[in-house]
């Protein structure tokens, strides 16, 4: 919004400033996860692989629908950068902004990542969430946003004039050629906003601008999610480190993160089946 208002406010302009805020989404009728099954499937995880993703650049992982993941804090404090395809579709992924829009600027243990239109379904759910404690701070921040969309050597390139080949972004695009044997031109289209796990986030008070701070994340703390469909995914160990003060750049210090992929009792998940694709006939009349 413009910082030099040039247009008188009406005289009614109080008033329609006052209206009541009414929530975009009732969350009443969104489908929710049986976090009581989840949480009998938890008692029973054992840890079937994992992935170290090195810092200042990104790996792959899979995870079979019924699996658990988490993503772990080990050595020091340390944002990641989540993209999440369906593993048989890259043209279902993550919709950071319907997430958002669906549950909050900033996601815990009980919401769901969801996918793209005309997909538009649950591809995991979040189970535990080792920093659910800190909630809102002063600031306004949380945990774990879907606002910011990764860092890129685009806008990087737009603000300082410099290049920088190991942002969020580039991180990805690599780890998904790897993954799929593409061209970094041919995996770059596919690198869609993220899910900060573990980045701390919020908006200014007076100017409503995108704020980071350190995130409060210490070796140990993890975020798990269960799969809900078969699902690729690609992290990125940000070059912002704890994205305390800079990103785009060597400056930070960076450390690794850990993925673990965990298998439940399937007996436990006995009658549980994936989310159907959204039931829209695409008709759009
Ligand atoms: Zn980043």
């Amino acid at each position: 919004m413009s910082r030099l208002p040039s247009v008188a406010a009406p005289l009614d302009a109080e008033e329609r400033r006052g209206k009541p805020a009414v929530v975009c989404y009732p969350v009443e009728t969104l489908p929710v996860a049986d976090m009581d099954l989840m949480e009998r499937a938890r008692g029973t995880l054992e840890k079937v692989d994992e992935v170290i993703v090195p810092p200042r650049d990104a790996r792959s992982f899979r995870v079979p629908q019924g699996h658990f993941f988490r993503i772990v804090s080990i050595e020091g404090a340390q944002v990641g950068d989540l993209n999440l395809w369906n593993a048989d579709d890259l043209s279902e992924r993550f919709f950071s902004g319907k997430t958002r829009a669906l549950h909050a600027t900033h996601v815990t243990t009980g919401d769901r990542l969801w996918s793209t239109l005309p997909y538009l379904r649950p591809m995991a759910t979040i189970t535990h969430d080792t920093l659910g404690w800190y909630g809102w701070d002063r600031d306004g921040s949380g945990v774990h946003d879907v606002i910011g969309t990764r860092c890129d050597p685009y806008t990087n390139r737009l603000l300082s004039g410099g290049d920088y080949h190991h942002c969020c972004h580039s991180n990805l695009t690599r780890a998904l050629a790897a993954e799929k044997h593409l061209s970094v031109t041919e995996a770059e289209p596919h690198i869609h906003d993220v899910l900060n796990v573990f980045m701390c986030t919020g908006f200014t008070q007076d100017t409503h601008q995108y704020f980071m701070k350190a995130s409060p994340v210490r070796p140990g703390d993890f975020i798990e999610f269960f799969a809900e469909i078969d699902l690729l995914g690609a992290l990125s160990a940000c070059p912002g480190g704890d994205c305390s003060a800079t990103h785009s750049s060597d400056a930070a210090a960076c450390y690794p993160l850990k993925v673990e992929i965990l298998r439940a009792d399937p007996q436990i998940l006995d009658g549980w089946a994936p989310p159907s694709r959204n039931a829209y006939p695409r008709t759009h009349r």
